[in-house]
């Protein structure tokens, strides 16, 4: 059954992160984590690292391999995961960050999320089942009424139960406001829900008792669009054990994540399925899932992050080995010795970008959860408003970044890591055609990739009056102005100052087309803008690393063995400097230019 697990994970990266650079220790030691010290943070971290190598890497490829089944209505998933589903549940990692009211360990969010890099990155598809059952106890936990929370809550966090997000019909994918799927209340104050929903993750597998979900539906005369939309608890198995109407249509095969069953469900098909108002409001749907879907795009994000680490470690890995051709200092004599691909430019500029990138992403998402922390720190110890609101503000910025920047980069990051197997990297015998092909799905699912370009553009540089947008321009100002005469990095600082100046305009001119009449423009140019902002940001806080780097630099001996993981600091960062942040301006340009080819092109001058 198991297969072999080529999962690696880079510790010492995530332990520079949290406390050299993000300084979580601060958070540490007092309210709401009075129960964690930096020496826990580090323990939870190994610990989990090997744990999933035990229990998650094994499933991976085998899972890939066996794929999902439908069996009479009942949905198998492959061999192996019932053992990992209980054992997952048995070691408590899905409450890392959980209320103790509920079990949980009331850790810090970032301390969950890399726990969920390691989870992810190691079996994607399997993590995808947990993980949208830690969601979806989540909503009825924020939202529901206490009886709701009694009754689904404490079984779907212990994995009794497991949870889904019922969003996509036939009609209704990005355009979630289409969605027709009926609920009708009752004189018992439940509702009759009618309709079919498709692609839905987890929709059905047989590792749990039952499956709770929440589904988007329409009430007889509410309003059009998401506006009209509610929220319903809808369980396989009703609270009182006899089964619900919600029966399995088929599952689909995919490209990716194939072990992750992604099915069909028609719900009421007997007229028969009872469902629970999440909470007492009606046409509350929308905004409860997009609470939800908050979440679940940070997620989304580490799902990049953590395949596209272990397709770089991989890669790198196989570059020391593989040898081929010989140094290029020698590239006259035939008869020189063959070299270890990792000595020819052109891998080492492949391996390079992936490092940059990858390390890029996670300082991108850590920034992004230690804002949340800091959040809730603030919130639960009667912090300063302020502050609230600044740390909540840079959240909301950073959410569609993190999603589709990270989805983005971790597909492509993967097609690097194969470029660099070669012909061995398009084979199953290794893992980075798996992890291309799973990472595939990141940009479309959670919204796909333009829906976040146009949720920044249209929505959050505005939020509180642009003020969200400003305090990070001052962020990466302050940056650049307390760097710009480091000794070795000031030329890389100064490009990101061009970059910053080079988005800041970028953002005045979407005010423009906004104002002006022009705003068919804004969606041709949006996700180039997130690009910029993404790239804006990824530059900065691998400058920030590289700053504190070289501090750590100058104080170690010279065969100090962190040397060289700070020297890769500085490399990564004055690489990225260097060949991807001077591309801001540039994009800043391309949008200058106010190109409308895509706009004035005739549908039919598409094909000859
Ligand atoms: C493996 C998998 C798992 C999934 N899991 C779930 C799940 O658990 N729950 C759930 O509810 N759904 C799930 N989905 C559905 C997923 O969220 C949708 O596929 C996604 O939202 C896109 O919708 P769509 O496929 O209908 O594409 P469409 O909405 O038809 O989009 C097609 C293309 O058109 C673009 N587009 C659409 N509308 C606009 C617009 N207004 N402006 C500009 N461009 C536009 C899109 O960006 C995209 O490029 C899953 C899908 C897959 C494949």
């Amino acid at each position: 059954m198991a297969s072999q697990n080529y999962y690696k994970a880079n510790l010492r990266d995530v332990q520079f992160l949290l406390f050299e650079q993000f300084k979580l220790d601060e958070l540490l030691g007092k309210e709401p984590y009075a129960n964690w010290g930096k020496d826990e943070v580090i323990a939870v971290l190994e610990e989990a690292y090997g744990w999933v190598q035990k229990h998650y890497g094994p499933i991976n490829r085998s899972g890939d391999d066996e794929g999902c089944r439908l069996e009479n209505g009942q949905v198998r998933v492959p061999k192996g995961f019932k053992e990992a589903w209980k054992a997952l549940f048995e070691a408590g990692w899905r409450t890392l960050a959980v209320d103790e009211k509920y079990g949980g360990q009331a850790g810090p969010f970032t301390l969950a999320m890399m726990v969920d890099e390691f989870m992810c990155g190691s079996n994607t598809s399997f993590n995808m089942y947990p993980a949208l059952t830690q969601g979806a106890a989540e909503v009825i936990l924020t939202f529901g009424t206490e009886d709701e929370i009694k009754t689904y809550v404490p079984n779907m966090f212990n994995g009794k139960w497991a949870g889904t997000m019922c969003l996509t019909e036939p009609q209704a994918g990005s355009d979630v406001g289409s969605c027709t799927t009926q609920a009708v209340k009752r004189p018992d104050g439940q509702y009759n829900i009618k309709g079919t929903k498709i692609f839905i993750s987890g929709g059905d597998q047989d590792m749990t008792e039952n499956i709770i979900h929440m589904v988007l539906a329409r009430t007889p005369d509410a309003p059009p669009g998401t506006k009209g939309l509610s929220l319903f608890i809808v369980p396989k198995v009703r609270p009182d054990g006899k089964p619900n109407d919600v029966t399995v249509a088929g599952i689909e095969h995919k490209m990716g994540i194939r072990a992750s069953s992604t099915a069909q469900l028609v719900f009421g098909d007997n007229d028969n399925c009872i469902g629970e108002l999440i909470g007492e409001t009606e046409n509350k749907g929308m905004s409860q899932m997009f609470h939800l879907m908050n979440y679940a795009r940070i997620g989304v994000g580490i799902q990049g992050l953590s395949i596209a680490s272990s397709a770089y470690l991989n890669a790198l890995d196989y570059a020391r080995d593989r040898k081929q051709g010989s140094s290029i200092k020698q590239w006259k004599d035939a008869t020189a010795p063959r070299v270890p691909i990792i000595e020819h430019p052109d891998v080492r500029r492949m391996l390079l970008d992936m490092k940059a990138r990858v390390e890029g992403l996670r300082a991108l998402t850590i920034k992004l959860t230690m804002h949340l922390d800091h959040v809730n720190a603030l919130e639960k110890t009667g912090g300063d408003k302020a502050q609230i609101e600044y740390h909540q503000g840079q959240v909301d910025l950073l959410v569609p970044l993190t999603k589709a920047y990270g989805s983005d980069q971790a597909f492509s990051i993967c097609a690097t890591a194969i470029q660099v197997y070669g012909g061995a990297g398009y084979l199953k015998d290794w893992p980075v055609e798996q992890y291309c092909r799973d990472a595939k799905i990141f940009s479309i699912y959670e919204g796909t990739n333009h829906i976040q370009a146009m949720d920044l553009v249209g929505r959050k540089l505005m939020q509180r009056g642009g003020a969200n947008v400003q305090a990070f321009g001052k962020d990466v100002a302050a940056f650049v102005a307390a760097n710009k005469d480091h000794a070795t990095l000031k030329d890389a600082i100064a490009v990101l100052g061009q970059a910053m100046e080079a988005l800041t305009a970028t953002g005045g001119k979407f005010m423009q087309w906004f104002g002006g009449g022009k705003m068919e423009m804004v969606p041709t140019v949006a996700n180039r803008f997130l690009e910029m902002m993404s790239e804006t940001t990824v530059g900065w806080l691998l400058l920030e690393q590289a700053v504190i780097a070289e501090a750590a630099l100058a104080k170690l001996g010279a065969d100090h063995p962190d040397r060289a993981f700070y020297e890769g600091k500085r490399y990564a960062a004055q690489y990225f400097a260097y060949n991807v942040l001077p591309g801001v301006a540039a994009k800043a340009q391309l949008i200058g230019r106010e190109d409308r080819t895509m706009l004035d092109i005739p549908a039919a001058a598409f094909a000859p």
